[in-house]
C-alpha cells in the first residue's frame, strides 16, 4: 500500500474516532444537553460513514469495496440533513415531524440504490480498477442518483448555511461565536463535497471524511466552552414568546436583538429589520416619541400610550431592567411592558367623578385647584393679566329655611348653569364651597373682570328661578382679585383678597360687585 494512502487512511480513522468520541459524550450527558438527540445521531452517522470508509479503502477484491460502500452509504446520506436539523434547532426554527422525517425520503433512497446497485446502476453506472494501479483506485461513472443525492447533500449544507447567515443579525452577541463556529463548520465539507462533486479532487476519493473531523472538533470545542445545547433558543422560544408581558432585549449600547410575541402585538410596526437599530430610533418608529429614560440604568419605571386608529388608546407600563453576565460586566437590557388601560381608564373615572360636583355638574373645588394653578403660572410665565371672581349666593339659608333643602338644590343648579351659560371662553367656573362660586379668568384685567362680574350679577338678579306658577328671586355679590406683577404672588393669596372683596360686597349690603384693592 503505498504510503499517501496509508496517510489518508489514518486520518479518515481519526476522523471516525474523534466522531465517536463526540458521539460517546453527548450520549453520556443526554440529560444536560438540551436537545442531544440529533447530535448524537448525527456524529454516529459520521462515526458510520468514516469508519466504512476507511475499511472500503483497505479492501482487497471488488465484492469487499461494494459491502463496505453500503454500509458507508447507512451513515453517509443521513449526515447532512442531521447537521441541518442541529442547525435549525440552534436558530430555534421549528420544523414538524412530518418535514423532518421528509428529509430523509432521498437519504433512504440512496441507501436502498446502492446496496441494489448491481441490478439497475441507477447509483453507479460503472466501477473499474484503475488501469496500472491496485484497489482503492476505482473509476467510477456516475448514475442519475448519483446526481440527486449529490444536489442534496449539497442542498441541506447550503441551506444550513443560508440559515446561519440570515440569523446573524437579530442574534444575540453572546451567541454569535457560537454561529460563526456552526457556520465554519458547515463551511468546511460543503467546500471539499463541492470540490468533490466538480472533480477537482483526485478521482475515486472522497475527500470530505479527511476534512470532517474539523467540523467535529469545531462542534466539540463549541459545545464544552459554551455547553451550545444549554443555550439553545428552544426554551426561550416557549417561554419568552408565552410570555403575557411584551418583552424587548437591547444590547450593551442599546440596540434591538430581540423582542417576543407580546412586543409584537403591542406595536404591529415592530420587524426583524429593526434588529440591530439603536433602541432611540426604534421607539421613535414605534411610538412616534423619544424613549423616555435611558435604558442603562440598573431598574426604571415609566409609562405610555398608544393611540389607535379608531381613536381609542391603550395605556402600558414599561420597567427596564439591566441584565449581567456572571462576572456582574453588563450584557444589555430589558424593556418589559405591560397593558394597564383597564387601571387607567378606572383611575380616569374616578378623577372625573372627584372633578365634578354631582350637583350642579360645574367643575369641583379639587379641579378648581387643579386647573387654576395651571393657569396661574401660565399667566405668571407669558406675563398675562389673571383675575378671579369668588360669588356667593346673598340670604340662601331664607331660601332652604323657608322653602326647603330640595328647592336650595335646585336654585343651586340653576344658578350654576346660568352662569355657566354667560361665561366667554376661556372663562369658566367652579362650585367653590355650599353655594359659593368661583370664576377663572385668564386673560382678563380687572377692569374686564369687573365687568364680566357685573353682567353676570345682573343676569342672575333679571332672571328669577320659575318652577311651575312659582318664582325664586335671587342675586349674589362678587369678589374679585387680579394677579399683581409681584413673583412670589400665590393663587391662595389671590383667593383671600377676593374673599375680602366679597366679604366687603356683603357688608355694603350685597347684590354688587367689589374689587380688591391692596390698601
Ligand atoms: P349671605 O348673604 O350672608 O351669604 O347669607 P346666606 O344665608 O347665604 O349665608 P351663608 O352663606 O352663611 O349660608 C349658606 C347656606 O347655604 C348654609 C347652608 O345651609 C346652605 N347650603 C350649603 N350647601 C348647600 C347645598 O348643597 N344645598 C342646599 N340646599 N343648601 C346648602
Ligand atoms: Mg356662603
Ligand atoms: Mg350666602
Amino acid at each position: 500500500m503505498d504510503s499517501s494512502l496509508t496517510a489518508y487512511i489514518a486520518l479518515v480513522s481519526v476522523s471516525g474516532v474523534l466522531n465517536l468520541f463526540l458521539c460517546l459524550y453527548a450520549y453520556s450527558r443526554r440529560k444536560h444537553l438540551r436537545g442531544s438527540s440529533i447530535f448524537i445521531l448525527y456524529t454516529f452517522a459520521i462515526t458510520i460513514y468514516c469508519f466504512a470508509y476507511a475499511i472500503a479503502l483497505t479492501s482487497s477484491s471488488m465484492e469487499q469495496m461494494l459491502f463496505w460502500t453500503t454500509i458507508q452509504y447507512i451513515g453517509m446520506p443521513a449526515a447532512s440533513p442531521l447537521g441541518l436539523l442541529i442547525v435549525l434547532q440552534f436558530l430555534g426554527v421549528e420544523w414538524n415531524r412530518k418535514k423532518k422525517a421528509a428529509l430523509f425520503i432521498i437519504p433512504s433512497i440512496s441507501f436502498l440504490l446502492v446496496a441494489t446497485n448491481e441490478f439497475h446502476h441507477l447509483f453507479y453506472k460503472s466501477m473499474n480498477v484503475r488501469e496500472g494501479m491496485s484497489l482503492p483506485f476505482v473509476d467510477i461513472e456516475i448514475g442519475l442518483w448519483y446526481v440527486v443525492h449529490g444536489i442534496f447533500t449539497f442542498s441541506c449544507m447550503f441551506y444550513a448555511f443560508l440559515s446561519l447567515l440570515i440569523k446573524w443579525r437579530e442574534t444575540l452577541r453572546s451567541y454569535r461565536l457560537q454561529l460563526l463556529v456552526l457556520l465554519f463548520g458547515q463551511l468546511v465539507p460543503m467546500t471539499t463535497a463541492f470540490l468533490y462533486l466538480i472533480g477537482a479532487t483526485p478521482a475515486g476519493i472522497d475527500p470530505v471524511p479527511l476534512v470532517i473531523w474539523l467540523t467535529s472538533a469545531l462542534y466539540i470545542w463549541a459545545i464544552v466552552s459554551s455547553n451550545m445545547f444549554a443555550l439553545m433558543p428552544v426554551a426561550k422560544d416557549t417561554l419568552f414568546n408565552n410570555m403575557r408581558e411584551g418583552v424587548i432585549v437591547l444590547d450593551d449600547r442599546s440596540r434591538l436583538i430581540d423582542y417576543n410575541s407580546s412586543a409584537q402585538i403591542i406595536f404591529p410596526k415592530l420587524n426583524l429589520s429593526m434588529i440591530g437599530q439603536p433602541l432611540d430610533e426604534t421607539w421613535k418608529e414605534l411610538t412616534d416619541s423619544s424613549f423616555p429614560i435611558s435604558p442603562q440604568k440598573e431598574q426604571a419605571l415609566f409609562d405610555f400610550s398608544l393611540e389607535h386608529d379608531n381613536g381609542h388608546a391603550t395605556y402600558y407600563q414599561a420597567r427596564t431592567s439591566l441584565i449581567r453576565h456572571r462576572n456582574d460586566k453588563i450584557a444589555g437590557s430589558l424593556i418589559m411592558m405591560i397593558d394597564i388601560t383597564e387601571q387607567v381608564k378606572l383611575q380616569q373615572e374616578l378623577e372625573l367623578l372627584a372633578y365634578y360636583d354631582g350637583l350642579t355638574q360645574v367643575y369641583s373645588r379639587t379641579y378648581f385647584f387643579k386647573l387654576a394653578s395651571e393657569e396661574f403660572q401660565q399667566a405668571l410665565h407669558a406675563n398675562k393679566p389673571y383675575s378671579l371672581v369668588l360669588l356667593d349666593i346673598d340670604y340662601f339659608k331664607q331660601i332652604n329655611d323657608n322653602f326647603g333643602h330640595d328647592i336650595g338644590d335646585q336654585l343651586l343648579a340653576y344658578v350654576a348653569n346660568l352662569l355657566k351659560q354667560a361665561l366667554p371662553e376661556p372663562a369658566w367656573l367652579a362650585r367653590y364651597g355650599g353655594e359659593e362660586f368661583v370664576i377663572s379668568l385668564i386673560g382678563h384685567s380687572s377692569d374686564q373682570a369687573f365687568q364680566l362680574a357685573d353682567r353676570l350679577r345682573e343676569l342672575l338678579a333679571n332672571q328669577p328661578m320659575s318652577i311651575e306658577d312659582h318664582t325664586w328671586n335671587v342675586t349674589a355679590s362678587f369678589g374679585l382679585s387680579e394677579r399683581s406683577s409681584r413673583h412670589d404672588q400665590s393663587l391662595q393669596q389671590l383667593l383671600i383678597q377676593a374673599d375680602q372683596a366679597l366679604y366687603e360686597a356683603k357688608r355694603k349690603g350685597r347684590n354688587q360687585v367689589v374689587m380688591h384693592h391692596p390698601n
